[in-house]
């Protein structure tokens, strides 16, 4: 599968031969790089492009030396697919795989992005819509993640008190509503979906009742007054939330379907969804580094500095990030996000009195 775990054998045949066998260094300048080439003449070699892009290495007595330039643009950041071709930089990968161009509207460009999102949608059309099914086989993490991100959530609404009300959330690529079900459905009054698979609509509308409330999960944390309300079926790229209805946008292993250009518009677009002080949590894999690009589903699996730089691009604030425990070492890691509209500063919390003032502070005598 794809959307989880994909490629973890490419990165270990691109990766380990070379970059694990070895102690490994990092340079961080030039004139670093020049010292360790003077004091150690041999065969360097340098690798553009792929999981190895913009590195430098000598192999002398079985330790690699890498060299890894921090000057490197992001945007010279290269990548893999999963049919082993590499790309020096993410803007070859997106005019290859999707047409994706800076002023790219022409109708080619056009044509092979809806392409791109046809095979997305057309790859989970074929899974059986289940959690085994959503998790690619994994049904087995769903309990950690859900523990992570009811964590994840209870800090952030100490740092980001919502407001008085009731709270909702929309739950983006939703699925079969497992992330709903299990999670959001237990800190939200009313939940809405948005996902473009039919069948994994159909699913969850049904698994949550007709009249939304989750089935057998009815307890002190999710009582039947909590619903899933509306089910959009649509993809991302062409969904608007209503203006200001939400407390939580929550995207989750979905937004690897969407190109860069598809995914600042989106956060863009969905800021207006949120209502004041409502925050967006995004939980995805993340790529050692570049992106890994899944051609059965096309998907792209981005690094954390990858996601961070699309961050800076929507304008958004990234609150609080933390990464996901407990899945199984095979697996690509997986991060949440907290974007704001603005930094939130948490209240301090009250400071004791100093002796000092703390005797200022005492009742005294007036003479
Ligand atoms: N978030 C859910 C499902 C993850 S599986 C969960 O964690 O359980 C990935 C989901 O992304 C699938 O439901 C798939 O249909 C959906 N998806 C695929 N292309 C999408 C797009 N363009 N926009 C939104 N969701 C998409």
């Amino acid at each position: 599968m794809t959307v989880l775990f994909s490629q973890t054998s490419i990165i270990k045949t691109h990766l380990c031969p070379n970059l694990c066998s070895g102690a490994l260094q990092s340079f961080e300048t030039q004139q670093e790089e020049g010292a360790a080439r003077a004091s150690y003449p041999g065969n360097w070699s340098s690798t553009r492009g792929g999981l190895c892009c913009s590195t430098l290495k000598l192999v002398v007595g079985g330790v690699v030396v890498k060299y890894s330039s921090s000057s490197v643009d992001m945007e010279e950041e290269g990548g893999l697919d999963s049919d082993g071709r590499t790309y020096s930089s993410r803007k070859e990968m997106w005019e290859a795989e999707a047409g994706e161009d800076p002023n790219g509207s022409d109708a080619k460009s056009i044509a092979k992005k809806l392409e791109w999102y046809h095979k997305g949608v057309s790859y989970w059309e074929s899974v059986e819509a289940s959690v085994d099914g959503v998790l690619g086989g994994y049904g087995s993490v769903n309990a950690r993640d859900v523990a992570d991100s009811n964590a994840f959530i209870l800090e952030m609404f100490n740092e980001c008190p919502p407001g008085a009300g009731d709270l909702v959330a929309l739950d983006c690529g939703a699925g079969v509503g497992r992330v709903t079900k299990n999670f959001l459905l237990h800190h939200f009054h009313e939940v809405d979906l948005v996902e473009p698979v039919h069948h994994f609509l159909d699913k969850a509308q049904a698994d949550l009742g007709s009249n939304g409330t989750a089935r057998g999960s009815a307890n002190s944390n999710n009582p039947k007054t909590h619903r899933a309300v509306n089910f959009y079926c649509t993809p991302l790229q062409d969904f608007s939330p209503e203006a200001g209805r939400y407390d939580v946008i929550w995207v989750q292993w979905c937004i690897g379907h969407l190109t860069d250009h598809d995914f600042i518009a989106f956060f863009k677009r969905a800021q207006a969804g949120l209502k004041p002080g409502g925050f967006f949590v995004l939980k995805e894999n993340i790529a050692k580094n570049g992106f890994v690009v899944d051609k059965s589903d096309s998907s792209v699996t981005r690094s954390d500095a990858y996601f961070r730089d699309l961050f800076k691009q929507t304008g958004l604030h990234l609150q609080k990030t933390k990464l996901q425990k407990g899945f199984p070492k095979d697996l690509f890691a997986v991060r949440m996000y907290a974007l704001t509209s603005e930094p939130r500063i948490m209240s301090a919390p009250p400071s004791q009195p100093t002796r000092a003032s703390r005797r200022r502070n005492q009742p005294r005598k007036i003479h």
